[in-house]
């Protein structure tokens, strides 16, 4: 640690989970030192945040992005670490960071994620393509999985829960709201608006994550990520559709008992816990009341009427590149469902188009994992036209 001041940086802090990260150290300045900022393209909001931590370098994903922060104040050219990979690595290496916070969205995120392993650094990670497209890669990096703190809902629950009781714990099991289509017959799903399937019913989240979530491939990738994070073969993951979103996971002990967490809908609480660790002060966001708990469901989850959820499975299984095709179909499918320009069931005919096509070879290296990425994103590109910007 730098003095008695947690250094942090934070890729992604333009975003829901980054935004939510640099509130928490903006409150507590004698415990936060922010030395660093990473975001893609929001300006404005980078400029906002730099005032907040003055002594913070930043990066922008190209050199437009960067143009026009500085721009807006000609003053932070010279905070600046450099634009794409190379301003992240500067913002690793000058200061080292005490904590990484992982907040990009997609495959954006997996080479900060193996940089700051590398680098020895403890890492919150929000970024779930990361071990989902990379989980071979860390995997290899020495001592990288007791340095990943998960900032997920579920695995932040499912870690408090197997605390102390690992050894004990025979089976996972992950919540899934159904997001904001659950109950909504299937020939009614293809004529799902954007607007419908960004309005999740527990959750305030960026635009990937929400559309993922509404197609249920967002619980495929969680139970991958799961699977990376605790070590638990698939056949030892479940899943429960629980629309209250107030338990987000369990885990069954030998004894035949189980351990559940619950806690606010509020991704805050995970990002404490990391960015505290190992203490957690007191949340000062308010806890859940026995009203809220009298209202608890959960469903069975049939893995068959969830197509995107059985594609993710299909891509664990396949291994090596496989998750990361399915990642970028879906990165690719995603944004043109949200620039309006294909249906929301075609999200599922992309992702499944790019894996039927997939030879899956290793993915031991971020070269081989981007060149699988950059395969995916070209087979849809030259077979559909919506697959890129007019
Ligand atoms: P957002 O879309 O809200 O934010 C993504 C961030 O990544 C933004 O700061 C964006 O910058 C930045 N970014 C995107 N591409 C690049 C790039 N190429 N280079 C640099 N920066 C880039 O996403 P969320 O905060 O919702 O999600 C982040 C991650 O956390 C995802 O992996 C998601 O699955 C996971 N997660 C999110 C949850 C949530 O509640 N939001 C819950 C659990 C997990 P800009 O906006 O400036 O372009």
């Amino acid at each position: 640690m730098g003095g008695t001041r947690t250094r942090i940086v934070i890729f992604g802090s333009t975003g829901s989970i980054g935004r939510a990260a640099a509130e928490i150290a903006a409150a507590d300045p004698g415990r936060f030192e922010v030395t660093g900022l990473c975001a893609g393209r929001n300006a404005q909001e980078l400029r906002a945040q730099l005032s907040s931590f003055p002594v913070a370098r930043w990066s922008l994903r190209d050199e437009t992005a960067a143009r026009e922060l500085e721009g807006l104040d000609g003053g932070l050219a010279r905070r600046s670490a450099g634009v794409g990979m190379d301003g992240i690595a500067a913002l690793l290496a000058d200061p080292v960071p005490d904590l990484v916070i992982n907040a990009l969205v997609g495959i954006a995120g997996l080479e900060p994620t193996v940089r700051a392993l590398e680098a020895g650094c403890p890492v919150a990670l929000a970024n779930k393509e990361s071990l989902v497209a990379g989980g071979d890669i860390i995997e290899r990096i020495p001592g990288a999985s007791g340095r990943i703190l998960p900032v997920d809902s579920e695995h932040f629950s499912l870690a408090r829960c197997m605390s102390g009781h690992r050894g004990e714990t025979e089976r996972i099991v992950l919540t899934a709201s159904g997001g904001p289509l659950r109950g909504r017959a299937p020939e009614d799903l293809a004529r799902a608006s954007v607007a419908e399937v960004l309005d999740h019913p527990t959750w305030r989240m960026g635009r990937k994550v929400t559309v993922d979530s509404a197609l249920l491939l967002n619980k495929g990738l969680e139970v991958i990520e799961a699977h990376r994070l605790f070590g638990f073969p698939y056949e030892a993951i479940d899943v429960v559709i629980h629309p209250q979103s107030l338990v987000h996971g369990f885990v069954r002990l030998r004894d035949g008992s189980m351990l559940a967490h619950l806690g606010p809908a509020d991704m805050r609480l995970p990002l404490m816990s990391a960015m505290y660790h190992p203490e957690m002060p007191e949340f000062p966001w308010g806890s859940l009341t026995f009203e809220e708990l009298a209202s608890l469901e959960f469903h069975p989850f049939v893995p068959g009427q969830y197509p995107a959820f059985e594609l993710a499975m299909a891509a664990a299984r396949a291994g090596g590149t496989a998750p990361a095709v399915l990642n970028a179909a879906d990165e690719t499918a995603v944004e043109a469902f949200l620039a309006g320009r294909i249906g929301f069931l075609t999200i599922i005919d992309w992702i499944e188009e790019a894996l039927e096509a997939h030879d899956a070879r290793d993915a031991v290296t971020v070269e081989a994992v981007h060149a699988a990425d950059r395969w995916a994103r070209e087979l849809l590109a030259g077979r559909h036209p919506e697959a890129t910007t007019p």
